[in-house]
C-alpha cells in the first residue's frame, strides 16, 4: 500500500482561526499537486489551499465552517511519494523568499533554480550565458527580468530597440496619456465658458508638445534602464531569435560590429509582445496613413483625419487630434464602438463624440483607399447593418485595428514551443509554456493585451523559475480602461459578457446626475455600476464612465480580488464630496439603503 500523507494548512502569515468557506475535494478524488483543496476567508482576503501531494484523497478531515490555522490537517491523501513542500496558497501573503547570498553558479540546465544544485549540463554553454533569458523589455519583460534578479538569479535582458520600455512606455500607454492630458486642459478650458470662464482660442506649438511627451517617455525608460543598472541585469540590443531550447541568436544589434551573437540561458522568459494589425488593400508607404505609432509622433494636425477602427486607440487619438484641431471621422466595423464594453458605459462617451466629431460610422468598413495629391480618398462598405456613407477624401487616415501577437518570427519552433496560428502561445498558470523551462508573458499570451496583465504575469513566471511553490497568475479580473473623454473602465464580468454566458447577475447602478461633485465638475453624465451575485451578494464586476473612471475602478477591482460582499462596499465610508462615493453609493443601491437617489428598483437577470 502507498504512504498515507497528512497534507496541512501552509504558512498563511499571521491568520489563525481562519473559516474554511468552500471544501474543493471528497473521499475517493484522485488529486494532484497544486489542486485547491479549501478556500478560506479571512476578514482580510479570501485564498484557496493547494494541495502539497498527489494521490487519491483517504479522509477530509474538514468542512465548511471549521476554523483552520497553520499545520491544521485538511485531507489524507494515499499519495505516490513523499508530499512536496507545503505551497502557500494563491492570495495569501507569500512568505519571503531568501534571496542566495552569492549568484548562482551559471552554466547548469534546470527545472527551477531552487533545483539548480542537482541538475547537469546539458547544453553548450554560448560566449554570452544567462540563468534567465528575458526577450523583450516592455512592462512584462523589464518586470519579469527585475522581479527575477531580486531573487537572486542571473539575468540577461535583451532588446532590439535601443530604449527600453517596449511599446507601452515608447509608443503607447505614456506617450498617448501625456497627449491626451493636454487634450484634456484644452477641453476643460472650452468647457468653462459655460461657466463663465473664456479663455481664449489655444495656439498649439506641436515641436513643443512633441518635446514635453519625448521628455516623459526618456525619463521614464531611462529610469528603467537605470533600474536594471541597479539590479545587475544585462542588458543587450538585438534582435533575438531562438535556435534551440537553451539558445538564442541575436542579430542585428546596436553592439559591436553587428555580427550575429549566440546566447545560452536555463530558462527563458518570452515577453515579445504583439505588433499592429495591417489591413489589405491600404497604401501604408503613403506617409498620410499612420499607425499609433506614427500618430503619437504627431507629424502634423490634419485638416480632416480619417480613424478606421473604433476600439481603445482609435478613440485615445481621437481624442489628442480633435483636441488639437483636426475634424475627426471614426470609421468601425461592428455595430458599435469599443466592442466588448457594456453599452450604456459607451453612450455617454458616443453622446459627447458625436457633437465633437465630423461623422462616426459604425458596421462600416473601408473598402478602398486612393492616394492623390488632395489626400486619401476612402470608399465604404457595409458591414451588418451599417449605412456606408459617400466616398470622402482627408488629409491623413489612422489605421487602429487591433494588434496581433508576436509568436512567429522568434523561432520558436527551434526551442520546441508551440505558437498558434494567431501567433499566440498557450501557457500554465505559471505562464509555462509546453517547453517547461521556457515561459511566455504578456502580449503574446491569451488573454487582453494590457500592460498591467504582462507586469503581474511576469513576476509569476520569475517566480516559478526561482522555485516559488504555488506562483500561478490566478486573477478575478483585469480592469481595462479607455482613456477618452469621458474615460470608460471596466473589471470582472460585464453585462454583455454575463448576457453571452448565462450568469446570473443583479446589476445596480448610481448616476453620477446625482452627484454633487460631479455636477460641479462637469461629469454629470457618469455612472458607476456594480454585478452582484444575486445568490452570494459577492461583487462580480463593475463599470464607470465619467472622468477618472480609470482611478475609480481599482475600489470595485479590489472588492473583486477580495471576494468582498457588495455590503463590504456599501458600509465602507467614503470621502464626501468625491467621485469615489458613487462606488459606495451603487453598492448601497444593491443593499437598498441608498437615500441619495428615489426609492430604487433593482434588475436582475
Ligand atoms: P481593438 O481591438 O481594441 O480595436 C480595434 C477596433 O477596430 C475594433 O473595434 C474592431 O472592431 C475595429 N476594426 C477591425 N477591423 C476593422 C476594419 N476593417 N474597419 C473598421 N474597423 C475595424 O484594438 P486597438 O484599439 O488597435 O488596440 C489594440 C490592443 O491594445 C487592444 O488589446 C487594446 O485593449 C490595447 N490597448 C489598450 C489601451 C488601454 O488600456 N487604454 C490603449 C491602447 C491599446
Amino acid at each position: 500500500m502507498s504512504p498515507l500523507v497528512e497534507v496541512p494548512v501552509p504558512d498563511i502569515g499571521d491568520f489563525t482561526d481562519v473559516p474554511v468557506t468552500e471544501v474543493f475535494v471528497s473521499v475517493g478524488d484522485a488529486i494532484a499537486i497544486e489542486d485547491p483543496i479549501v478556500e478560506l476567508e479571512s476578514d482580510k482576503a479570501s485564498f484557496e489551499v493547494p494541495s502539497s501531494a498527489a494521490g487519491t484523497v483517504k479522509e477530509v478531515r474538514v468542512r465548511v465552517g471549521d476554523k483552520v490555522g497553520e499545520g491544521t490537517v485538511l485531507i489524507v491523501v494515499e499519495g505516490d511519494g513523499e508530499p512536496a513542500e507545503p505551497a502557500p496558497p494563491a492570495g495569501a501573503p507569500a512568505p519571503e523568499v531568501e534571496a542566495p547570498a552569492a549568484q548562482p553558479a551559471v552554466g547548469r540546465s534546470t527545472t527551477t533554480a531552487a533545483e539548480q544544485a542537482d541538475a547537469p549540463d546539458d547544453f553548450e554553454r554560448a560566449e554570452v550565458h544567462a540563468q534567465v533569458l528575458v526577450l523583450g523589455s516592455g512592462p512584462g519583460g523589464y518586470s519579469a527580468a527585475f522581479r527575477a534578479a531580486d531573487l537572486g538569479l542571473d539575468v540577461l535582458l535583451v532588446e532590439r530597440y535601443p530604449s527600453l520600455g517596449g511599446v507601452c512606455l515608447n509608443v503607447g500607454c505614456i506617450p498617448s496619456k501625456a497627449l491626451l492630458h493636454v487634450a484634456k486642459v484644452m477641453a476643460e478650458a472650452a468647457e468653462s465658458a459655460d461657466h463663465g470662464v473664456t479663455f481664449g482660442e489655444p495656439t498649439v506649438d506641436l515641436d513643443a508638445l512633441r518635446a514635453h511627451k519625448e521628455q516623459v517617455v526618456a525619463r521614464l525608460t531611462q529610469g528603467v534602464a537605470g533600474m536594471a543598472q541597479r539590479r545587475k541585469v544585462r542588458v543587450l540590443q538585438g534582435e533575438g531569435r531562438f535556435t534551440g531550447p537553451h539558445h538564442l541568436e541575436l542579430t542585428s544589434g546596436g553592439d559591436g560590429d553587428g555580427s550575429p551573437q549566440t546566447v545560452s540561458f536555463e530558462h527563458a522568459i518570452i515577453a515579445a509582445g504583439s505588433s499592429v494589425v495591417r489591413l489589405p488593400g491600404i497604401p501604408y508607404d503613403d506617409p498620410r496613413v499612420w499607425d499609433s505609432t506614427r500618430a503619437l509622433e504627431l507629424p502634423e494636425i490634419p485638416g480632416r483625419l480619417l480613424v478606421i477602427g473604433g476600439g481603445i486607440i482609435g478613440l485615445e487619438m481621437a481624442t489628442v487630434y480633435d483636441a488639437l484641431g483636426a475634424k475627426v471621422t471614426v470609421v468601425e466595423l461592428s455595430d458599435g464602438l469599443i466592442p466588448g464594453c457594456d453599452r450604456d458605459l459607451v453612450k455617454p462617451l458616443q453622446t459627447r463624440l458625436a457633437a465633437r466629431y465630423e461623422a462616426i460610422h459604425t458596421g462600416v468598413r473601408v473598402e478602398s483607399l486612393e492616394p492623390s495629391d488632395d489626400g486619401l480618398t476612402a470608399t465604404f462598405a457595409a458591414a451588418g447593418d451599417g449605412e456606408p456613407p459617400a466616398p470622402a477624401t482627408f488629409d491623413a487616415v489612422l489605421v487602429a485595428v487591433g494588434r496581433a501577437a508576436n509568436g512567429k518570427g522568434l523561432g520558436l519552433d527551434q526551442a520546441g514551443v508551440a505558437v498558434t496560428d494567431r501567433g499566440q502561445i498557450e501557457v500554465d498558470p505559471a505562464r509555462r509554456t509546453n517547453v517547461p523551462h521556457l515561459y511566455a508573458i504578456g502580449d503574446l499570451t491569451p488573454g487582453p493585451m494590457l500592460a498591467h496583465k504582462a507586469t503581474h504575469e511576469a513576476h509569476v513566471a520569475a517566480e516559478a523559475i526561482a522555485g516559488q511553490a504555488g506562483a500561478a497568475f490566478d486573477v478575478r479580473g483585469i480592469p481595462s480602461v479607455a482613456y477618452t473623454d469621458p474615460e470608460i473602465a471596466w473589471v470582472g464580468l460585464t453585462e454583455t459578457q454575463a448576457e453571452a454566458d448565462g450568469i446570473d447577475y443583479e446589476v445596480v447602478a448610481f448616476p453620477w446626475a446625482a452627484s454633487g461633485r460631479a455636477l460641479a465638475t462637469g461629469g454629470s453624465a457618469g455612472k458607476t455600476k456594480l454585478l452582484v451575485d444575486p445568490a452570494s451578494r459577492r461583487v462580480l464586476g463593475a463599470g464607470i464612465v465619467g472622468p477618472n473612471a480609470g482611478e475609480l475602478i481599482a475600489e470595485p477591482g479590489f472588492a473583486l480580488e477580495m471576494g468582498a460582499d457588495v455590503a463590504d462596499l456599501a458600509l465602507t465610508v467614503h470621502a464626501h464630496p468625491t467621485l469615489s462615493e458613487s462606488v459606495g453609493l451603487a453598492a448601497e443601491v444593491a443593499e437598498g439603503t441608498v437615500t441619495d437617489l428615489p426609492p430604487q428598483r433593482k434588475r436582475t437577470r
